[in-house]
């Protein structure tokens, strides 16, 4: 199998309006870096609109790009795992299709490899452009809570975007798990990592492909895959209304002493409401974790490839 010097490896789900665009400017950035040893990995995420077709003809037009299209929608992550999977690069370049992260700083963050001996180079986000207010502000507070509940340490600000070795890459490919947050996972493998700093811009063309529910499963599979801190939680909560409970019974035995009895619907209603919540909300989360044990447990491949165009130098194992 040959090695090209250079795998730069793509996510898309409907991209269709950016793609041409990406390849011109993936493909400089790939050939001022390492000349033609590298290859494009396009990974097609189940995309509703032109994007396989438009693929198609662009690795027809170009031998250093391959692309694979994925049996439906897997998200994101597993997309991004199956191109990681199928690349064969001694160096990995992972970057979003929406030309929100530059591919021009490539040849930057090949020197801050070199210079600082890395093995992985993680772009950390300066500023955040033409994002909403809402989508800054989430991301921000998801960032630092991540931080205060995991035990490994994940950079804060930080997507996906970074230039992996092959080892660290082979390392981060080891790990098996269906809920993948890939940036603390890549942060749980080690070797030396380095932040390089940048601005974020605006979408190419087209909408985030991250609504809401997406986010809110992201950010439960980051915790869960990370924390067990929501577990610990519950065993907390139930000790401090332990406390709140003794000082409540000394309360009313003291009043009974005193001669009055404490009465009260709306005093008994809050009580039976807040013990109500706290339970479904801890039983949630037990939940969470369950759930995402029950998915571990089937053991299923993380994805599954329907079509390939180009040369595929990587692993031949389509998911399969
Ligand atoms: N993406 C994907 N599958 C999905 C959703 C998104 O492959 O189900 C890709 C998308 O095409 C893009 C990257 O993941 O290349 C990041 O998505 P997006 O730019 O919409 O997220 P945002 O930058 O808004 O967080
Ligand atoms: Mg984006």
């Amino acid at each position: 199998m040959h090695r090209p010097a250079l795998s730069v490896v793509i996510p898309c789900y409907n991209e269709e309006g950016c793609l041409e665009a990406l390849h011109e400017r993936v493909s400089a950035a790939a050939h001022a870096a390492v000349g033609d040893d590298h290859e494009i990995v396009l990974v097609n995420d189940g995309s509703r609109d032109g994007s396989w077709s438009v693929m198609q003809q662009l690795s027809a037009a170009d031998p250093r790009l391959v692309a694979i299209n994925l049996s439906r929608n897997h998200g994101h992550q597993l997309a991004l795992t199956a191109g990681l999977d199928l690349c064969a690069g001694e160096q990995i370049l992972i970057i979003d299709a929406d030309l929100q992260d530059p591919p021009e700083l490539l040849t930057d963050m090949r020197a801050a490899m070199r210079e600082q001996q890395a093995d992985v180079v993680y772009a950390v986000r300066r500023k955040r452009e033409g994002e909403t207010v809402f989508k800054k502000l989430t991301a921000a507070a998801f960032y630092r809570v991540l931080d205060r509940v995991t035990d490994t340490p994940i950079p804060l600000d930080t997507g996906d975007f970074r230039l992996m070795t092959r080892r660290a890459l082979d390392a981060f490919l080891s790990l098996p798990e269906q809920a993948r947050f890939i940036r603390g996972m890549v942060a749980w493998v080690g070797f030396r990592q380095v932040p390089f700093a940048y601005d974020r811009h605006e979408r190419l063309t087209g909408e985030s492909k991250y609504p809401l529910g997406k986010m809110v499963r992201f950010a439960l599979d980051a915790v869960t895959g990370f924390s067990t801190a929501p577990l610990r939680f519950a065993s907390h909560v139930g000790l401090a209304l332990t406390g709140a409970t003794v000082l409540l019974f000394l309360y009313v035995m003291g009043s009974f002493v005193l001669g009055h009895t404490v009465q009260g619907w709306t005093s008994t209603m809050l009580v039976v409401l807040f013990l109500g919540s706290v339970q479904m909300f801890v039983l949630g989360m037990i939940g969470e974790y369950l759930g995402r044990l029950y998915v571990e447990s089937k053991r299923r491949p993380l994805y599954l490839v329907a079509d390939v165009a180009g040369p595929v130098q990587g692993r031949a194992s389509l998911g399969y």
